[in-house]
């Protein structure tokens, strides 16, 4: 190869000595739905804090190549891009920036154009490649100084270098953050298609052995199995602590099949083996399953279908939150000391040393290898750990014998509110971890007016099968709140039943109901029992709980309808006012807008003015006139009394000039039904657990207590109803605090028509 002549390469370094510090945003590694997301966050919060930032296309090979493979983004670059699965500016496993020449390559490439932070979205194995490009940017620079490449000059004005780390896996197997980005679609995949197994697989009493990624790390396993109600699962972190693990598996499928269940459901984790460190593939389980049950079994490996299609709400908006956030973290002036991982504790952004969490990741894979199975079910955390006990109970066929001298009570479980999905995972949850402690539990039907009517039947083991993954209310749901007479019915039948304590999964009619039964206690002394309420509601409006059951389902249904609306609206110039449920809690309008890139939001909390439209129209016009083909303005059902959906509808179409067209989509009931997502069930689940270990807990204590529960911070609260009205805003029927509110400001940087920056210009 000819030598070239040797440039020095022009790099601007401006007057005031402080450069432009550019900002550079890649994927790397595995792709993971949800990572447009967080790329479209980076580019409009930069843009929007007037900072320049440039797309790095195929991960790193895209920064050792350079040329046309970095590109400097506009506001339009994140555009279209949010409900598209994979990344769309493509991700590559890159050799040559495993070389130190590969790496210097990149330097030089990034240097030139004033690119000194970058935002890595990958996997352990590529924040592990930032961080070393980070620690050896400086000794990079001085062998682009010594090479002629750059000037003395410019390697001292770009000398510092900045690594914002943000998690894009399936697996959900890194440390520092709950969720990482694509975990949740990953088991929407999962579930969707072990669902669909189940129904075919219970047609003829069918065995199946499914296998799902995960090849350190056995959360998607864990999880699918918690979801869909699997006979039996294996992860990696805790293979089965008995030798002859295959005869008791065999002994719990055969149980199974004698108690009634029409499937055997068995998940095996890729990385799946035994206690001496043996892999257990799915085909081997499926031998064991036709020797030793003679059973039809079937295997299905789900492959790449766990990474693909579109991303579910939670991924689009963890990726835009942790997008927004590591932007602001490069401007802030903590930057530069260290590479930070920024991720999620339940819902507060958090952020930490990045190498530090690559090496807590790191050290799970190598006890396992190392056959330290305590020691990894111990890394993984409480909530992990909890989850796998759990899920051990809701598989047995039968429940444990009670012990000796063991009292035996009688719980009831019900529903109340409206239906919300998740309400039957969490009674299938209430009722056999019940009797598995060796207690009677009743169900109420119908809500309050079952429980004054009486409508109160024993259910049992077998009662709640196949519940996991029904949408709606089996047991019926009414939003009554009982008052008068009703009262005395409800305290006749408490008494006739002999109900010990009683589990409430529901929304605000629920908890208002509880409330009133905890106020007239003196009036009727068989309230004195033990009460929990469980928040089950689409609108996510109950005190002390982050997430209610339900409204994960509610948000994806929305999205999804949403989606398509977008999709029609496009070919014709259209803009779409699309009415989304919530009461005056406008919780799933501010979610569902981020998740869809909505240019409006409209709540209650907000308000509405006339003002407000006025500007809205001007933006709207002024859209169309630049060539924009569709607009999307979420409204929450209770924004406003008088400026209601068909008026604003009216009022846009009156007001566009003949631009564009403007209608209504009122998405109605859609929203409560469905089956629960896989989020849903699973937190109907762990709440649950931890209702009935409540009732047993307290089922002595008097006076009794009775109390709402919710997750906070990644939490299960539980608060006395003594405290209720002091936590909620009755006149409008939500908590006075809500945490999401904050989040309004990130979905308003996303979804302008151009950033702050260029209008203040
Ligand atoms: P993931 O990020 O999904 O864990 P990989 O482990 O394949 O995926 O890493 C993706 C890319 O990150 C690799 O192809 C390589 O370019 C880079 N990388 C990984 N580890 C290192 C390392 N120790 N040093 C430099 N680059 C690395």
């Amino acid at each position: 190869m000819t030598k070239t002549t040797k440039k020095i390469i022009e790099v601007a370094i401006p007057e005031n000595d402080t450069p432009k510090r550019a900002i550079g945003v890649l994927t790397s590694g595995g792709d993971s739905p949800g990572m447009n997301a967080a790329v479209r966050a980076v580019i409009r919060t930069a843009l929007d804090e007037d900072v320049e930032v440039y797309i790095i296309r195929e991960g790193y090979q895209g920064m050792v190549d350079g040329g046309t493979r970095i590109q400097k983004a506009t506001w339009e670059s994140g555009g279209g891009i949010l409900q598209r699965g994979g990344t769309v500016i493509g991700t590559a496993r890159c050799m040559d920036f495993q070389q130190r020449a590969g790496r210097l390559a990149a330097a030089r490439n990034l240097v030139t154009r004033g690119i000194t932070n970058l935002v890595v979205i990958g996997g352990d194995g590529s924040l592990t490649g930032a961080n070393l490009f980070r620690q050896e940017w400086p000794s990079l620079l001085a062998e682009l100084v010594e090479k002629g490449d750059i000037t003395q000059s410019v390697a001292q004005a770009y000398d510092s270098f900045n690594i914002v780390g943000l998690v894009g896996s399936i697996d959900n197997d890194m440390f520092g953050t709950d969720m990482t980005i694509g975990a949740d679609t990953a088991l929407h995949r999962i579930v969707e298609a072990i669902d669909a197994i189940t129904s075919t697989a219970a047609s003829h009493q069918r065995a199946f052995v499914v296998e799902v990624m995960g090849r350190h790390c056995g959360y998607l396993a864990l999880m699918a199995g918690l979801a869909t109600g699997a006979s039996w699962v294996l992860i990696p972190e805790s293979p089965p602590n008995v030798e002859n693990w295959e005869d008791k598996m065999c002994d719990v499928l055969r149980m199974g099949r004698e108690a009634g269940r029409r499937t055997n459901m068995v998940i095996v984790a890729e990385g799946a083996q035994d206690r001496n460190g043996q892999p257990i593939s799915a085909n081997y389980v499926r031998q064991i399953l036709e020797e030793r049950l003679h059973s039809d079994t079937r295997v299905t490996i789900l492959g790449h279908v766990q990474r693909g299609g579109s991303p579910t709400a939670f991924d689009r908006n963890l990726g835009t939150i942790l997008g927004h956030a590591a932007v602001q973290h490069i401007l802030s002036s903590e930057a530069s000391a260290e590479s930070m991982l920024i991720g999620m504790r339940g819902n507060k952004v958090t952020q930490l040393p990045l190498m530090e969490c690559v090496q807590q990741t790191k050290d799970v894979a190598n006890v396992i290898k190392a056959n330290e199975y305590d020691k990894a079910m111990d890394l993984r955390g409480g909530s992990f750990k909890e989850a796998f006990r759990t899920l051990r109970t809701l598989v047995r066929a039968f429940p444990h014998k009670p012990d000796p001298g063991h009292a035996p009570k009688r719980f009831a479980v019900m529903n109340a509110g409206g239906p919300a999905a998740g309400m039957n995972t969490a009674v299938r949850t209430a009722v056999r971890l019940g009797i598995d402690k060796g207690h009677t539990i009743l169900g109420v039907k119908n809500g309050f007016e079952g429980l004054i009517k009486g409508e109160i039947v024993e259910m049992n083991w077998m009662s709640v099968h196949g519940m996991v993954s029904l949408g709606g209310a089996e047991l019926g749901t009414r939003r009554k709140i009982p008052k008068g007479g009703e009262l005395y019915a409800i305290a006749r039948n408490i008494e006739e039943f002999k109900i010990d304590g009683l589990i409430i999964i529901g929304g605000w009619a629920g908890y208002e109901a509880a409330y009133t039964m905890y106020k007239e206690r003196e009036n009727y002394p068989a309230f004195d029992i033990p009460v929990i309420c469980v928040p089950a509601s689409i609108n996510n409006n109950l005190p002390g709980s982050e997430l209610s059951i339900g409204a994960d389902t509610a948000l994806n249904n929305i999205v999804e309808a949403v989606d398509k609306i977008k999709q029609s609206a496009v070919a014709s110039r259209r803009c779409f006012v699309v009415e989304v449920m919530g009461g005056y809690c406008g919780y799933l309008a501010l979610m569902s807008g981020m998740a869809t890139g909505a240019e409006r939001v409209y709540s209650h909390e907000q308000g509405v003015t006339l003002k407000n439209l006025q500007s809205d129209i001007n933006d709207l016009v002024d859209g169309f006139k630049q060539g924009k083909r569709l607009a999307l303005m979420i409204r929450n059902e209770k924004a406003n009394s008088f400026y209601t959906t068909s008026f604003m509808t009216a009022l846009f179409e009156e007001e566009s000039g003949g631009l564009f067209d403007v209608r209504q989509a009122i998405l109605g009931h859609l929203q409560q039904g469905g089956n629960p997502s896989p989020f849903d069930r699973i937190q109907a689940t762990q709440l649950s657990v931890k209702a009935v270990q409540f009732l047993i807990d307290e089922v002595e204590t008097r006076p009794a207590r009775s109390v709402f529960m919710g997750l906070q911070g990644g939490k299960v609260n539980f608060f006395d109803f003594d405290r209720f009205q002091s936590m909620i805003d009755k006149n409008f029927s939500r908590p006075k605090e809500q945490w999401w509110i904050q989040l309004q400001s990130v979905a308003a940087v996303m979804t302008q028509s151009e950033p702050h920056s260029l209008a203040k210009r």
